[in-house]
């Protein structure tokens, strides 16, 4: 069994699935997330957490990213999904509220964190991930020599 934490403030919890992809994450990313969920005005599950490269290959070849050096290989990203009326949403709005409950946890517990939706040439709105300069990639030959970008990098 899964334990599940009920926040008693908004109700919200993560499903086992949700924290289950929480699990492949980077330890300080996967605290921010639970505490933003605590925080947060809008419910939000976890899409999706660490990825393969095959998966990220598919992916890049769809259209779906722009990059193939994500950090999403290396456990560093979390692609968020707001859960309204038990279904997700992708209304904007809902993604800026996500946003601000991830910025309070971020500052609380002081570690950085980017968002896709700052992104100015392909906005990500479910989309947070480590900073690379903060959280370099320690074995960077197990990932594609692609230079790091400062955006699109999703
Ligand atoms: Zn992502």
């Amino acid at each position: 069994m899964t334990a599940i934490q009920s926040n008693p403030q908004n109700g919200f919890f993560f499903s086992a699935r949700s924290q289950e992809r929480l699990g492949g994450v980077h330890p300080d990313l996967a605290r921010m997330v639970r505490r933003a969920l605590q925080l947060s005005s809008v419910d939000f599950a976890v899409l999706e957490g660490r990825r393969s490269l095959e998966r990220q290959t598919l992916l890049y070849e769809s259209g779906a990213t722009r990059t193939l050096n994500s950090r999403h290989l290396s456990g560093h990203a979390v692609d968020l999904g707001a859960w309204v009326g038990g279904s997700l949403r992708w209304d904007w709005p809902l993604y800026e509220k996500i946003n601000q409950a991830m910025q309070l946890a971020a500052m609380e517990i002081a570690v950085p964190v980017e968002w896709g939706g700052d992104w100015k040439s392909f906005k990500d709105g479910p989309h947070f991930q480590l900073p690379w300069g903060e959280y370099p990639i320690l074995h960077p030959s197990r990932f594609p020599s692609v230079a790091p970008q400062d955006e699109g990098v999703n």
